[in-house]
C-alpha cells in the first residue's frame, strides 16, 4: 500500500521554476577516492541541474551515519551495505538506495611473517574496530576458518599505519584501495587476507536513506539518487581528472595525487556488478549475507527485505508498452497489460514495465518519436509501421477465454435477429452499415473485405464494438461488423442475449468458440520499435513465451512466436491500403501517367545512341595512338633496362676499384681499415679476441735495386698470394702501403694468432718463385702481433701496437715475429 502511494506522490510533475532543495550527505569516512562520485556530481554540476543544493559532510569522530540520518541531521548517508542490514534488522526505518561498491575493499594486512592465511589469525593482536568486525566478507572469511570471535586480540583500531609497520599488532583491518599503496611507498613486506579471495564478496559502501525521506520527497531523491549516480560512472571513466579534482579539493588527508589514483583504479574494480553496471543493489545477495550473520548469531532471525532495497525502483530503467485502445478496449487491454507490466517488471532486474495506452495516430507518432519501447496493436497497424518505421514484430497475442488461449480472429457481420429483409451479403448493399472504426482490423476491415463492399458503401463509423452493437440492437444501423470475440464477452458481461443477432454468412472453425462471419486471420502483434535492443526484445519474449505456458493470472494475454502475416498482406493489397495503397499497376496506368516522361526518354535515347556512335569512332582513334604509344614504350623500356645493367656492371666496379689494391688484388688500407674496425667493434662487444698482425717485408729496396721496380712489383704480388693461401677466410688481408701488409685475425687463442704469424712468415721465407724466368732470391717478413685490449679505444691502439712490435722484430734482427 506504502509503495502505491509513493508512486502516486513519484508521478508529479516537478515545475522547473521551484527553489532549490537543500539537503546534505554524511560520507562514511575522511575525503578520498572512495567518495569520488559525490564530489563529482557536485562540482561538475550534475546536482544542481537536478535543482539540488548538497552539502557533503566529511566523516568525524562523532558521527554516525545511520544515526544522523534517522534524526534528520543528514538527508543521506554512506555505509557499509553489510552493517545496514543489521540496523534494518533491528527495526530502525533506513532504506538502501544505491551500492557504491559492489564488492567490499576490506581486507586485513599482516606485516608479521608467519601469518600466509586467515588460519594463522588465530590468538594474534589486530586492529579492527567492531563495525569491521561485522563487516560480512570478513566475518565469513573469519568463521570459514574455524576462527571464533574470542580467539581474537581485537583492539580498537588506533587508524595508524605505524602499528602494523613496526609489528606492534600483527594485523589491522584496512581498505585495499589504501593501505598496500603506503606499505609500497615505505617499502615494507606485508601479506593481504582478502574476503574475495576466499569466495566472499558482498557490499561495500552504499546510499542509504530514511523512510521518511523517500515518503516526504520521493522526487528529491529520485533527483539526488539520478545525479549521483551519473557523479559516479562519470568519475570512473576519468579517474585523473577525478583524482586531481579531490587532491585540488578535497584533499584533508593530503593523499599524494599517485595515491589518489592508485585508490580509483582499486575502487573501479570493485564498483560495478557482473553485467557491468553500477549501484545495483540484489536481494540475492542481502539474502546470502543475512544467511551468514544468522549462523554467526549477529541476528536471531530472518527479517523481510521489503521495502528496504531501492523501494520505489529507481534503478530500474523505464520499458514503454504502447497499447493500441479504442475507448472500450482501453478497459480490457490496457487494464491486463498493466498487470502483465507489474509482474513482468517484478522478474526483469533492471527494468520497469509501463502501459501507456495510445489511440491509432497517437501509437505512429510514438513509434516514429522513440516515445515507446514496444507497441502493442492490430495487424494492419503493425505491418504499417513495419514498413514506416522498421517496427519489429516478436510475437502473436492470443486472448484467453474460458481457460483456451485464441491467437487468431476474424470479424462478425451481423443484423437484428428481427430484420426479415436481411439473410445474405448481397442484402447488405445500399444498407446502413456500422462500424469501429477506418483502423480497426476485425471491427471494419475483415468484414469490409469479405462483403467486397465499394468505398462509397454507407459506413457509419462509432468508435466502439459496443457501440455498434448498441446501434445494431436499438436500429440506427441496419449491419454491424464487431471482432469476432465481442459478442461473447458481452452475452458474458450480461449485456445482450444471444437471440437479439442474427449472424450473416456464419462460419465455423475447429477449436474456435466465436461466432465468425470471416476467415481467420492471425491475432495482434507485440512488436519492438527500432531503438530497443535486441538483448531485451528476447528476454520479454522468452519470459512471456514461459509464462504463456504456465498462465497464473486471468488477465493474462499469452504470446506466440510471431504467425504468418502473409494474409494480412494480401488483405492489404486487395483493399490497396498502404504499403499497397497503388496495387495493382497495369501497364497502360503507367503510360498514361507518365506519358511525357516516356516521349522525353525516347528522344533522349536517340541523342545518346548518336553520341554513343561519334564515342565509338573517338575510341577507335584513341585505340590506335595508345598502341602505338605502347610500342614506343617497350623499346624504351628495353633499352633502359640494358642500360641499367650496364651502369650496375660499372658500379660494382667502381666500388671494388675504390676497396681493392689495383697492384695486388688484396683490400686496400682504406677498406681494411673499415672492416677491422668493424671487426675490432663486434670483438668489443662479444668480449672475443682480436690481433693485429703488421707486415713488412725485408729488405725489400735491395730487390728493386737488384731487378727494378716491375720485377718488385711482382713479388709483391707473389708474396700477397703465399700469404693469402695462409690465411682464413675469416681473417682480413690488406695492403696499408708500399710492401707494408695488415692482418687481422680474431676468435682465436693467442697461440692461434702466434702461430698463424709463424706460419706466414716461414711460408715467405720457404717460398721459391721464377718470375720471368729469373730465380728471384729469398725473401722474408718481419711481423709484429698485438692483441687488441679492454682500454683500446679504436682499431688504431692495437695498429699502434703491431707497429711497436714490427719495429721491435727489424731491430732484432728481421725474419721473425715479434709481440710487445
Ligand atoms: P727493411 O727491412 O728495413 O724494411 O728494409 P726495406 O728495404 O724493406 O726498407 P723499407 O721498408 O723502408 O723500404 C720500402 C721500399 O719498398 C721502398 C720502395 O722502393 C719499395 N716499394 C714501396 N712500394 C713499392 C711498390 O709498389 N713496388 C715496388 N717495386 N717497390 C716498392
Ligand atoms: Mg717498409
Ligand atoms: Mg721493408
Amino acid at each position: 500500500m506504502r509503495i502505491l502511494f509513493l508512486s502516486f506522490l513519484f508521478n508529479v510533475t516537478l515545475f522547473a521554476n521551484l527553489p532549490k532543495e537543500t539537503i546534505s550527505l554524511q560520507l562514511a569516512w575522511l575525503h578520498q577516492f572512495q567518495s569520488a562520485g559525490f564530489y563529482v556530481a557536485l562540482e561538475k554540476g550534475f546536482y544542481e541541474a537536478e535543482n539540488l543544493d548538497v552539502t557533503i559532510k566529511e566523516y568525524t569522530s562523532h558521527t554516525q551515519p545511520v544515526q544522523d540520518v534517522l534524526e534528520g541531521k543528514s538527508h543521506y548517508g554512506v555505509v557499509n551495505g553489510s552493517s545496514l542490514l543489521i540496523d534494518r534488522h533491528n527495526q530502525k526505518p533506513v532504506v538502501a538506495l544505491m551500492a557504491l561498491f559492489q564488492r567490499d575493499p576490506s581486507i586485513l594486512i599482516s606485516t608479521n611473517p608467519s601469518i600466509k592465511n586467515p588460519y594463522d589469525l588465530k590468538y594474534k593482536h589486530i586492529l579492527m574496530s567492531d563495525e569491521d568486525y561485522r563487516s560480512v566478507g570478513m566475518l565469513a572469511m573469519l568463521m570459514s576458518h574455524g576462527i571464533k570471535r574470542e580467539e581474537l586480540f581485537l583492539h580498537h583500531h588506533s587508524l595508524n599505519l605505524n602499528d602494523l609497520i613496526t609489528q606492534k599488532v600483527d594485523a589491522m583491518a584496512c581498505y585495499i584501495s589504501n593501505e598496500p599503496f603506503m606499505l609500497h611507498e615505505q617499502a615494507v613486506a606485508f601479506t593481504v587476507l582478502n574476503p574475495m579471495d576466499y569466495g566472499f564478496n558482498f557490499y561495500g559502501d552504499v546510499l542509504f536513506s530514511s523512510e521518511n525521506e523517500l515518503l516526504l520527497h520521493p522526487q528529491r531523491t529520485k533527483a539526488f539518487y539520478n545525479a549521483t549516480k551519473k557523479g559516479w560512472e562519470w568519475a570512473f571513466s576519468h579517474i585523473d581528472e577525478t583524482a586531481q579534482l579531490i587532491y585540488e579539493k578535497y584533499n584533508t588527508q593530503n593523499k599524494s595525487l599517485e595515491a589518489l589514483r592508485y585508490e580509483g583504479e582499486k575502487l573501479k574494480a570493485l564498483a560495478f556488478d557482473e553485467e557491468g553496471f553500477f549501484g545495483t543493489l540484489k536481494s540475492k545477495k542481502f539474502e546470502e549475507i543475512m544467511g551468514i550473520y544468522k549462523v554467526s548469531g549477529f541476528i536471531k532471525k530472518e527479517t523481510s527485505l521489503e521495502g528496504f532495497l531501492d523501494p520505489l525502483s529507481f534503478a530500474k530503467q523505464t520499458i514503454r508498452i504502447g497499447v493500441l485502445a479504442s475507448r472500450d478496449e482501453s478497459n480490457t487491454l490496457s487494464r491486463s497489460w498493466n498487470e502483465n507490466a507489474k509482474y513482468l517488471s517484478s522478474l526483469f532486474p533492471y527494468h520497469r514495465f509501463e502501459v501507456i495506452p495510445l489511440n491509432f495516430d497517437a501509437m505512429e507518432q510514438s513509434v516514429k518519436n522513440h516515445a515507446i519501447e514496444f507497441a502493442i496493436t492490430n495487424p494492419l497497424q503493425a505491418i504499417q509501421l513495419e514498413h514506416r518505421y522498421g517496427l519489429g514484430r516478436i510475437a502473436t497475442l492470443s486472448s484467453y477465454y474460458k481457460n483456451k488461449h485464441y491467437s487468431e480472429y476474424g470479424s462478425l457481420i451481423f443484423t437484428r435477429s428481427n430484420a426479415k429483409e436481411i439473410n445474405t451479403y448481397e442484402d447488405v448493399r445500399g444498407k446502413k452499415i456500422g462500424a469501429v472504426s477506418p483502423n480497426s482490423f476485425g471491427g471494419y476491415l475483415i468484414g469490409m473485405k469479405e462483403l467486397a463492399l465499394e468505398k462509397n458503401e454507407k459506413i457509419i463509423f462509432l468508435e466502439t464494438h459496443f457501440n455498434v452493437m448498441k446501434a445494431v440492437l436499438e436500429g440506427s444501423v441496419d449491419v454491424g461488423i464487431v471482432r469476432s470475440d465481442m459478442v461473447e464477452h458481452m452475452v458474458d458481461e450480461g449485456l445482450m442475449d444471444l437471440k437479439e443477432i442474427k449472424v450473416l454468412g456464419a462460419k465455423t472453425y475447429p477449436d474456435f468458440p466465436f461466432l465468425i462471419s470471416t476467415e481467420l486471420y492471425p491475432g495482434w502483434i507485440l512488436a519492438k520499435t527500432s531503438h530497443t535492443k535486441d538483448a531485451l526484445s528476447n528476454e520479454l519474449l522468452s519470459t512471456l513465451l514461459k509464462l504463456s505456458n504456465t498462465p497464473t493470472n486471468p488477465y493474462f494475454y499469452g504470446v506466440n512466436t510471431t504467425f504468418d502475416y502473409s494474409k494480412v498482406h494480401h488483405l492489404l493489397k486487395e483493399l490497396h491500403l498502404y504499403p499497397y495503397e497503388n496495387e495493382p499497376f497495369t501497364f497502360k496506368d503507367v503510360y498514361t501517367r507518365y506519358q511525357f516522361l516516356f516521349l522525353s526518354s525516347a528522344i533522349a535515347f536517340v541523342i545518346i545512341l548518336a553520341f554513343s556512335g561519334y564515342i565509338q569512332f573517338l575510341n577507335r582513334k584513341l585505340r590506335q595512338y595508345t598502341h602505338k604509344i605502347e610500342r614506343f614504350n617497350e623499346t624504351l623500356e628495353q633499352e633502359v633496362n640494358e642500360r641499367t645493367y650496364e651502369l650496375s656492371l660499372l658500379n660494382s666496379k667502381l666500388k671494388d676499384l675504390a676497396n681493392i689494391d689495383e697492384l695486388t688484388n688484396i683490400a686496400n688500407r682504406r677498406y681494411f681499415l673499415l672492416l677491422a674496425t668493424q671487426y675490432f667493434h663486434a670483438a668489443k662487444r662479444n668480449s672475443t679476441p682480436l690481433y693485429i698482425l703488421s707486415l713488412d717485408i725485408d729488405f725489400f729496396k735491395r730487390v728493386n735495386d737488384t731487378y727494378g721496380h716491375a720485377i718488385g712489383d711482382e713479388v709483391l704480388k707473389i708474396f700477397c698470394k703465399n700469404v693469402q693461401a695462409t690465411l682464413r677466410k675469416s681473417d682480413l688481408f690488406g695492403r696499408i702501403g708500399g710492401e707494408e701488409f695488415c692482418v687481422c685475425a680474431q676468435n682465436i687463442p693467442l697461440e692461434g694468432a702466434l702461430t698463424l704469424a709463424e706460419r706466414i712468415r716461414k711460408n715467405v721465407e720457404n717460398s721459391h718463385e721464377n718470375i720471368a724466368n729469373l730465380t728471384i732470391p729469398t725473401i722474408t717478413v718481419s711481423i709484429g702481433i698485438s692483441v687488441m685490449q679492454p682500454e683500446d679505444l679504436e682499431i688504431f691502439d692495437t695498429i699502434k701496437r703491431s707497429d711497436e712490435a714490427l719495429y721491435k722484430a727489424k731491430n732484432s734482427g728481421r725474419n721473425q715475429v715479434q709481440m710487445v
